[in-house]
């Protein structure tokens, strides 16, 4: 059995997985958790450290559910949320959504190679009276 002292409360758990938190800590976190959710809702224009001084919670957590994605904030908020990559603003997460689609993109394009048949074939009828294809508005 893996016995391990708590990382906030030095109590010795039962340790399965994750960060080396006890089960009642953990419960604790999410409490709190719900609490920061609501208040950023009822309060839209918080900043981070009145949201850690009205919740009790370390502005260090709160920007770690940022990271996670699990607090979104109002495009009037004044936490600005910024892409690893580029900087971008965003409203949660590490990544804006053009750097999360490149970087799916080299996953998949790694993992296995972009099938070239399946795309319309070039010069195949675009002057056919017009039936519908609006997408097609671009020349290269
Ligand atoms: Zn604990
Ligand atoms: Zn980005």
């Amino acid at each position: 059995m893996n016995v391990r002292n708590c990382r906030r409360c030095g109590r010795m758990f039962n340790y399965i997985t994750g960060p080396s938190i006890c089960p009642a800590c953990k419960d604790a976190a999410e409490k709190k958790f719900e609490e920061v959710r609501k208040y950023i809702r009822e309060n839209k224009t918080a900043k981070i450290n009145e949201i850690a001084q009205n919740c009790g919670v370390e502005t260090r957590q709160i920007e770690q559910w940022i990271r996670e994605e699990r607090l979104i904030f109002a495009s009037d908020s004044p936490i600005k949320v910024y892409c690893e990559t580029c900087g971008a603003p965003i409203f949660t997460g590490r990544y804006c959504d053009k750097c999360k689609k490149s970087q799916a993109n080299n996953f998949s394009s790694a993992g296995r190679p972009a099938d070239s048949g399946s795309s319309a074939p070039a010069g195949g009828g675009d002057k056919k009276g017009g039936s519908g294809n609006k997408m097609h508005t671009f020349h290269e």
